[in-house]
């Protein structure tokens, strides 16, 4: 699909400068721009789906770059991490290859929370993240800015970069990250920048600003970085990963890819450390007078000073010591970032136990920068303003490596999809939380940096990490995203599950040559009554490993061997459990979808409905609902507004 074209050279007389460009233009169907953690999923995807795919970075070397904490995952996060890979993303992928510490989350609590949180050694992911580009069929990748869009009437064509190349293409999708007009705060000194070393995206900046996108500005942070050498790690209480067994993150990772596994460290703020942040208030750039940032900062990753000042009586605040890889001797200090002056920093840092004698080796600090209220996209990450434009990731509102990726999938589908002229692919809020979060952003936008959490799920308990690939592969499949390799391996999985399923509940367990013990253990006094196995597993006290050992009395299996992979049987276990739950709310998910499907007319008169507040109108008019559910959730819009729509729906119908 390539093309090429060199035409010149011509040469343009400007000022005294005489320049002979070569007028060098290219073609592709997808061009991505940015190789951040949404830039690189978007690539991915529209180039696994068959379509030739660009994708422009400031800078090859920071492709995959985590900006700020070097870890993947966590709850909510790590859901929408296992989706990314169910669905042939490389996130969870480039985290087996590059965690120094894997952790499940909430082990001991119902499935639907439970979340795989990895710590990664920054410059192995940077690398596995580049391999995948680097092997990705129809993908190039080239090093340079873009300054500039263009656009043939309402519809993006290609993009422009600093040296004056043009990239022509069917689809482009944005993904700027915190570099769109970036700017820097440590204290009350402030520059541009994109993030510490990167240079800002000033003129597409502008650029988007001429195109009166709807935007604002927002803000993130991150901790000063420490010298391991100068950490008496003895005062600190060690934490190290799961051991048995160790996680992984992709449904086709193993834990013998990962690297040599590490521990973190647990330190605490303390009155000293509260003294030093609130002496320094008035040097701020958020607290002081003279500071001059305006964006709002995420509310769930609060800076240091936001915490001593808003949980002003509590004494201490916890620290995690976090290691950045096995080539840094830096560590992430999570839990401290700031933007207050270098002094205070240090000082900070030095009243911290263990970190008496520490030396700072990058200074913490604050970013502003330009994103674009999501309100004005479609649910695929579309703009409604200009045609065969996508945004992604930061540039949304969003905050996180996570947050970022899935949007990177979901837009870089897309966006093969429209130059491959076919239909727009959208996930709804039951099948993902990748459905959640852009269900979110389209219909509510975003005050303030928007971070998942599964408490943003009403359908959590179907939404669960382990059934991510059971939910998605089979679309992704469809879609072109999933290669032979995983589609195979799923499909084993798939298939090993169902057979065992059907195999517990088909075979049935006379009590009576039990021994007396174990059947008081089961619960299975009464001998004239012989369960399946499938009703013994779905007892809370009956996990599938016991089931399996179950012998009679004279020591013959019962049940056995069952399931020998442990991922395999893990899903037995809770697909056994939870299968009233899940059917319940399947449900309740047919019941309001019926509903909530019902298509609104894009351009709908909201006028015409008697009955509708101003406000309401206002708001439903600003964000133009595509169905009745996007209309129920925008925030202000009451159910006796969706029932007028409703009415007037079905009375025009
Ligand atoms: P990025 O990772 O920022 O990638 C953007 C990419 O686009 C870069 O490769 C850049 O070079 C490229 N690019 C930009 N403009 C152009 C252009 N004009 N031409 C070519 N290439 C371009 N997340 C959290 O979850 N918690 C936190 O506490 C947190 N703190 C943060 C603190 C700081 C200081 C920063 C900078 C980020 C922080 N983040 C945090 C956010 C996290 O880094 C982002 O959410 C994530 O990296 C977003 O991914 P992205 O792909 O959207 O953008």
């Amino acid at each position: 699909h390539v093309k090429h074209s060199i035409a010149g050279p011509r040469s343009i007389i400007s000022g005294t400068i005489l320049f002979s460009p070569m007028n060098y233009s290219e073609e592709f169907d997808v061009l991505v721009i940015g190789g951040g953690h949404a830039g690189a999923e978007a690539a991915l995807a529209a180039a696994r789906m068959g379509v030739s795919t660009l994708l422009l970075t400031h800078n090859m070397d920071t492709l995959g770059q985590m900006s700020c904490n070097p870890s993947i995952g966590g709850i909510g996060k790590g859901h929408l991490v296992k989706e990314v890979d169910a669905l042939g993303g490389a996130m969870a992928w480039a985290t087996d290859q590059a965690g120094i510490q894997f952790r499940i989350l909430n082990r001991s609590k119902g499935p639907a929370v439970r979340a795989t949180r990895a710590q990664a050694d920054r410059s192995l992911y940077r690398r596995a993240i580049r391999m995948i580009l680097q092997g990705q069929k129809n993908l190039m990748i080239f090093q340079q800015a873009v300054d500039d869009l263009i656009l043939e009437g309402d519809r993006v064509v290609g993009a422009r970069t600093q040296i004056g190349l043009v990239f022509r293409a069917r689809a482009v999708v944005l993904t700027a990250g915190t570099f769109l007009n970036g700017l820097m705060h440590v204290g009350l000194s402030h520059y541009a920048a994109g993030r510490a070393g990167d240079p800002p995206a000033t003129s597409l900046g502008e650029r988007l600003k001429e195109l009166k996108l709807p935007q604002g500005r927002l803000k993130t942070g991150t901790p000063p970085r420490i010298d391991a050498k100068t950490i008496d790690f003895s005062k600190t209480e060690i934490q190290p990963g799961d051991t048995d067994p160790v996680p992984v993150f992709s449904f086709l990772g193993r834990a013998d890819m990962h690297p040599e596994q590490v521990p973190c460290w647990i330190t605490h703020t303390n009155e000293r450390s509260h003294e030093i942040v609130r002496s320094g208030l008035d040097r701020s750039p958020m607290y002081s007078e003279q500071g001059t940032i305006e964006g709002i900062g995420p509310r769930y990753c609060p800076s240091i000073e936001d915490k001593i000042h808003r949980f002003a009586d509590k004494a201490s605040h916890q620290v995690f010591l976090e290691p950045e890889g096995a080539s840094s001797c830096e560590i992430y200090p999570n839990g401290i970032s700031t933007s207050l002056p270098f002094d205070i920093q240090f000082a900070l840092v030095r009243s911290l136990p263990g970190l008496e004698n520490a030396r700072i080796m990058r200074p913490g600090y604050a970013i502003e920068y330009d994103y674009f209220d999501p309100r004005h996209l479609h649910a695929w990450l579309e703009t409604r303003a200009i045609r065969g434009l996508f945004f992604a990731g930061q540039v949304n509102g969003t905050t996180g490596y996570e947050e970022a990726a899935a949007q990177g999938l979901l837009a870089g589908a897309n966006a093969a999809l429209q130059a491959l002229g076919r239909e727009p692919w959208t996930l709804d809020r039951s099948q993902a939380y990748l459905g959640v979060l852009a269900d979110d952003l389209v219909t509510k936008g975003v005050t303030e940096p928007y971070r998942m959490f599964t408490s943003r799920a009403e359908y959590r308990l179907s939404l669960r990490e382990d059934n991510a690939d059971l939910r998605l592969t089979e679309m992704g499949r469809t879609l072109g995203l999933v290669d032979d390799a995983r589609w195979d391996a799923f499909c084993r999985k798939r298939d090993a599950v169902e057979a065992e399923i059907q195999r517990l509940r088909e075979t049935r367990v006379n009590p009576a040559v039990l021994d007396a013990h174990v059947r008081e253990r089961m619960a299975l006094q009464r001998l004239d009554r012989h369960p399946s196995l499938l009703d013994l597993l779905r007892r809370p006290d009956v996990e599938y490993d016991a089931l399996m050992a179950l012998r009679d009395a004279q020591g013959a299996p019962l049940a056995g061997p069952g399931l020998a992979d442990p991922a395999q049987a893990e899903q037995v276990g809770i697909q056994a459990k939870y299968a009233g739950y899940v059917d319940r709310q399947r449900d309740e998910i047919e019941r309001q979808k019926a509903q909530a499907d019902q298509a609104v007319p894009q351009d709908f008169d909201y006028a015409g409905v008697a009955g509708l507040s101003t406000e309401v109108r206002q708001r439903l008019e600003a964000s133009r609902p595509a169905t009745i559910g996007q209309a129920a959730r925008i925030s202000g819009v009451t159910p006796a507004a969706v029932s007028l729509l409703l009415v007037h729906l079905k009375r025009h119908a």
